[in-house]
């Protein structure tokens, strides 16, 4: 299984942290290990100071896919999620002013908390899905999937000239604007279309 994430697929969140609005989708790559599921509580690494929230639709893929075009896509997702990205933005910042990978502060131990998917029949219409994440019960994040400069659709398609998407992997489909630290103690909530997906403690 692998995780693919979308870099800067909102213009708030792009400019919130200096990026350019990008021309073509920011892909990268969390491994298998990155995956925390449960609610179960995120442990504050030690080699970092900075660790971000970024919360984001998150998709399951329901079976293989290449050169999958966008009007079929729909028909290779099985289930729509919550996660967070976590991020090292310490860690992030040098590898960025280096212009090297972003790979360890991003991909790092339980850098991707996920919630549990729901069926698409549920969400009709996934270019309007809209959520929320919450600390210690205050909004810090609102998105809006009518937002993203890539939908879902276009972002298969794109992924899948490059890259076979397989039954089980994950895409996280980017941040909105919001993004922030976390800290030891924080409890977070994120909602789908109103709807409690994750509730977990950072420790
Ligand atoms: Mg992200």
């Amino acid at each position: 299984m692998k995780i693919i994430c979308v870099g800067r697929n909102y213009a708030a969140h792009a400019a919130e942290l200096g990026n350019e609005v990008p021309t073509s989708p920011v892909i990268f790559f969390k491994p298998d290990t990155a995956v925390l599921r449960n609610n179960q509580p995120f442990f504050y690494p030690e080699y970092s100071e900075d660790i971000h929230y970024e919360c984001e639709i998150v998709y399951r893929i329901g079976k293989e896919g290449k050169y999958v075009q966008r009007e079929f896509a729909r028909n290779y997702l099985d289930g729509v999620g919550l996660g967070i990205d976590f991020t090292a933005r310490d860690l992030q910042n040098v590898a960025k002013s280096g212009g090297l990978p972003w790979t360890l502060a991003k991909g790092f131990n339980d850098s991707a908390p996920v919630s549990n998917f729901e069926p698409l029949e549920n969400y009709p219409d996934l270019s309007q899905l809209k959520f929320e994440l919450k600390v210690n019960q205050e909004t810090r994040q609102q998105g809006d999937a009518s937002l993203m400069l890539w939908p879902i659709e276009p972002l298969i398609e794109y992924i899948t000239r490059f890259i076979t998407l397989k039954k089980g992997d994950l895409v996280f489909t980017g941040t909105p604007a919001g993004v922030g630290p976390v800290h030891k103690g924080d409890r977070l909530q994120g909602y789908l279309e109103g709807k409690e997906m994750f509730h977990f403690l950072v420790k």
